[in-house]
């Protein structure tokens, strides 16, 4: 395995400052420290931000289309060269099991790969305007963008944010969570080495409420592209409404899984648990209420029980772990006082609710019934591995709790009849959903949410246009 990167990374190589502070990464399934990385401050901020910017302005921005294809296509490689390090990385610092980490890896790998084509696919219009003459569209980089980035899917979204940008001519200082900032590092680390001029990318591990504020309202960054909770999502909008920075923001989510009778809801029952549960419940689109017909509830959640008690729960370096620890012992604290509040409530668990990991930070999967529609459980985003299962009788109904909800992120409906699927989902207020299915992420197609799951698309030619200022051009005929 490849040495830990543990300093900052900037202008193409690590900062090896000696009296910056550190910050203590403690693995999650065995509950010990590893490593030790340097925390940027406000200032740090400020030379990343001004050498970026220097980056952008001198070279980057305009560099040959063809140029910047070639150099993105050589990170791409780069990546898929050290999927094994990378995934190793993400194993130690969030308990990822080891074979989704790997999945993660390539998946960043293939997020360049797809920016790397879009550079020469993308651009603007000719418009036949009344007047005669020519009009056309610019599609033009912003500048420095900041992207700031979650501990739960560290890899994939630090690539699915800095690789539109990068593609468009923007440059990007991205700043992990505190949690996870070592494949933040490593991606830094891997683009200079294929070939990224120094500044284009820069990464600052350190505080969100130092590294964090001082970047959102650092003048010279252009937009902050986010993705974490809609508490500091909100935040993050009020401070860049300042000097109208652009804003595209990825939050929380309390998706529904919905589930008619006439679907096959056997091989739903089966599947389902991973849609909740995948990554221990810490995923923005978790699927963690569940609308059942009354028709087949009872059967369903029977299935469905077997198949969350079948999923194995362990040691995250085993090739056939499917559920690691959470994330942190502070984590797991703020998914058990959701559970208190469920059996204060008098809910039912189906099943898990407890710890049966001596050592690591480890949750059991648990299912929930009977909770109120008033409940904590039903209404707030939990991200750990719980899930609550609800019957329903009409569609109307059911729309109508599915909708109350503030977050429309994702979401799955099952059936076999289709134009209640269309029907339904058009009704969904979500930006992504799935029918028979719980794929929620592709390279190719916008990811976001409605409401306050968020604003602005990743991935697909959406996050190309959110990259980009649009300049119309009239010249007289
Ligand atoms: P978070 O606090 O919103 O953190 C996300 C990122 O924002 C991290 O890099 C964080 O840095 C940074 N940050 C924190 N305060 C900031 C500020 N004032 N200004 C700028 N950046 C700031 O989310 P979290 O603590 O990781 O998780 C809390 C909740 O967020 C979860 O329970 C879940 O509800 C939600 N969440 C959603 C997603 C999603 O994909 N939609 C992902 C993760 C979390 P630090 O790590 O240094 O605090
Ligand atoms: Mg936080």
């Amino acid at each position: 395995m490849s040495a830990i990167p543990t300093d900052l990374f900037l202008d193409g190589r690590f900062s090896s400052e000696l009296n910056r502070r550190r910050t203590t990464l403690i693995n999650p399934a065995t509950e010990e420290p590893f490593a030790e990385v340097a925390a940027a401050e406000p200032a740090d901020v400020d030379s990343a931000v001004e050498s970026a910017h220097r980056a952008w302005e001198t070279g980057w921005r305009d560099l040959a289309p063809g140029k910047r294809t070639e150099i993105l296509f050589a990170v791409s490689r780069k990546l898929r060269e050290h999927v094994e390090d990378i995934a190793q990385l993400e194993r130690q610092q969030m308990g990822k099991p080891i074979a989704d980490a790997r999945d993660e890896a390539a998946l960043g790998a293939r997020v360049f790969e797809y920016y790397a084509g879009a550079v020469t696919k993308f651009g603007g219009q000719t418009i036949p305007v009344s007047r005669g003459g020519l009009d056309f569209t610019l599609r033009q980089s912003i500048g420095v963008v900041a992207a700031i980035v979650p501990w739960n899917f560290p890899f994939p979204i630090a690539c699915w944010k800095a690789a539109p940008a990068l593609a468009a001519g923007n440059c990007v200082v991205l700043k992990p969570a505190s949690l996870s900032p070592l494949t933040a590092l490593k991606l830094g680390e891997l683009a200079h080495a294929a070939g990224l001029p120094p500044g284009v990318l820069q990464v600052l591990p350190g505080s969100g409420a130092a590294v964090g504020d001082a970047l959102v309202t650092h003048p010279r960054i252009r937009k902050v592209s986010f993705t974490g909770s809609t508490e500091v999502g909100r935040r993050i909008m009020e401070l860049a409404a300042r000097d109208l920075k652009r804003v595209s923001l990825e939050l929380g989510g309390k998706s529904p899984n919905i589930v008619f009778a006439d679907s096959d809801w056997k091989r739903a029952a089966e599947t389902s648990p991973m849609s909740v549960f995948a990554n221990t419940g810490q995923d923005c689109c978790a699927r963690s209420r569940m609308f059942v017909e009354r028709t087949i509830f009872e059967p369903f959640v029977e299935q469905f029980v077997a198949a969350t008690r079948k999923l194995v729960v362990g040691d995250p370096s085993q090739e056939s772990t499917q559920l690691g620890p959470m994330v942190s012992a502070a984590q797991r604290l703020l998914v058990e006082e959701f559970l208190a509040d469920a059996r204060k409530q008098g809910s039912a668990f189906a099943c898990g609710g407890g710890r049966s990991h001596p050592r690591g930070w480890y949750l059991d999967p648990t299912v929930l019934l009977d909770v109120g529609l008033a409940d904590r459980c039903w209404r707030e985003e939990i991200f750990g591995p719980v899930v609550v299962i609800t019957p329903f009788d009409d569609e109307v109904t059911m729309l109508n709790e599915v909708n109350a909800s503030p977050y429309g992120l994702s979401g799955s409906i099952w059936t076999n009849d289709l134009s209640r699927a269309l029907r339904v989902v058009r009704a969904v207020e979500s930006g992504v959903l799935s029918v028979n299915s719980h794929s929620s992420v592709h390279v190719e197609a916008p990811f976001g949410g409605f409401k306050q799951s968020g604003l602005g698309r990743d991935l697909g030619m959406a996050a190309m246009e959110g990259y980009t200022e649009l300049k119309n051009v009239y010249v007289a005929g």
